[in-house]
């Protein structure tokens, strides 16, 4: 039977969606230069920031995960704690 535990890759994949949206209306605003473009950019990168560091813990050792993004690890499913080696996929521990 596994162990549910709060579902961080979902939390993980919105932030970085921020993340990704934020960078992309930055390099856009480049071009055109509107300010609200850049308060939402702002606001977008604050969300970003906001959901890494209150949500991308680790479900079983409340460590805080590393803030870089790896496509091959963050991308997958399956997301192995570095710390403590924990393995999860969508909020359930596996093995
Ligand atoms: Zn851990």
């Amino acid at each position: 039977m596994p162990q549910k535990v709060r579902d961080i890759m979902k939390y993980r994949k919105i932030s970085l969606v921020f993340l990704f949206l934020a960078i992309s209306l930055s390099f856009i605003n480049s071009f055109v230069g509107n300010r609200w473009m850049t308060i939402i950019g702002i606001s977008f990168f604050a969300i970003f920031l906001f959901m890494t560091f209150t949500l991308w813990k680790c479900p079983i050792c409340k460590t805080r995960l590393p803030l870089k993004f790896d496509k091959d690890k963050d991308l997958n499913d399956i997301y192995r704690c570095p710390y403590c080696d924990t393995k999860f996929i969508d909020g359930e521990i596996i093995e």
